[in-house]
C-alpha cells in the first residue's frame, strides 16, 4: 500500500509543480513516518524515499538503529532542551525551533559531537495559540541572535498550518510564511541561509508547493491513518 500512495503522492506533487511552474527538483518530500513501523519504513525505501520525518526523540533513535539504509532523518516534532544531545548528530535538519534557549543548547551539544547542525525556525504563522512557533514579527530578531552561534545553521522556516477543512483556507497562510522568508533572504543576516522552507501535509501539500514550499511532510497519504494507543 506504501508505494501505492508514493506513487499517487508523487504524481500530485508533480502536477502542482507543474501548476505552479516550478522544477519538480526544488521539491523535498519527507515521509512522515512516526508512529509506523520499520517494515513500512522499507517499503519507502524500497520505491526511493530516503528522508524521513519524526516527531518523537525516542523514537528517532530507536528507528535510526533499526534502518539499515542510509536515510536521512528529519526532527519536526517539538524538542525538549534536555534531549537535544539524543539527536544532534543524528539528523540532518531540525525543523521545529522556536526559542533561543533551545538553539543554544543545540549549538552546545554539537559542538561537543563535533558537528554542525541545521535548523529551521518554527513560525506559528496563523498565531493559533494551541500551536508551538515564534510569531512572525520575532522571527528577524530570533535569527539575530542565532547568527551569532557557530554550530547551528539557520536553513529557513517551517510551520505547521492550521487544520482545516478545504486546504484553499490555508493559501494565505502558506503565502505570508513565503513572503516572510523573502524578507529575511533580502536582508542577507551573516550566518543565515534561507533556501528551505518546509509546509504543506498530507492535507494542504498541494497548495504548499502552489505558493512556494520546498519541503512537504506527508504523513498519513503515504502511511496510512495513525493509531495512537490510548492511555489510561
Ligand atoms: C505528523 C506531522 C506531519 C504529517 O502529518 P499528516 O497530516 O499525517 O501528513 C507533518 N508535520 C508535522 C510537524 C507533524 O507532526
Amino acid at each position: 500500500m506504501v508505494k501505492e500512495n508514493l506513487k499517487s503522492v508523487e504524481d500530485r506533487i508533480e502536477k502542482a509543480c507543474q501548476r505552479a511552474k516550478r522544477d519538480r527538483n526544488e521539491v523535498t518530500l519527507i515521509a512522515v513516518s512516526k508512529t509506523k513501523p520499520v517494515e513500512l519504513i522499507e517499503e519507502a525505501i524500497d520505491y526511493g524515499i530516503r528522508e524521513f520525518g519524526e516527531n518523537k526523540v525516542q523514537e528517532i533513535m530507536d528507528k535510526y538503529e533499526a534502518v539499515k539504509t542510509n536515510v536521512n532523518w528529519h526532527m519536526i516534532g517539538h524538542l525538549q532542551r534536555n534531549k537535544v544531545k539524543y539527536i544532534v548528530d543524528k539528523v540532518c535538519l531540525i525543523h521545529s525551533v522556536d526559542s533561543f534557549r533551545l538553539a543554544e543548547m543545540i549549538d552546545q551539544e554539537a559542538k561537543k559531537k563535533g558537528v554542525i547542525c541545521n535548523i529551521l525556525i518554527e513560525v506559528n504563522i496563523a498565531k493559533e495559540d494551541t500551536k508551538f512557533g515564534v510569531m512572525a514579527e520575532e522571527v528577524i530578531p530570533l535569527l539575530e541572535q542565532i547568527a551569532k552561534l557557530d554550530n547551528v545553521r539557520v536553513k529557513g522556516l517551517m510551520t505547521i498550518a492550521p487544520f482545516v477543512d478545504n486546504s484553499e483556507k490555508n493559501r494565505v497562510h502558506f503565502r505570508n510564511l513565503r513572503n516572510l522568508y523573502v524578507d529575511i533572504k533580502t536582508k542577507n543576516i551573516d550566518n543565515i541561509d534561507m533556501k528551505i522552507l518546509s509546509m504543506g501535509m498530507t492535507n494542504d501539500y498541494e497548495v504548499a508547493i502552489e505558493e512556494g514550499a520546498t519541503m512537504v511532510r506527508v504523513g498519513t497519504g503515504i502511511f496510512g491513518e495513525r493509531n495512537y494507543v490510548v492511555k489510561d
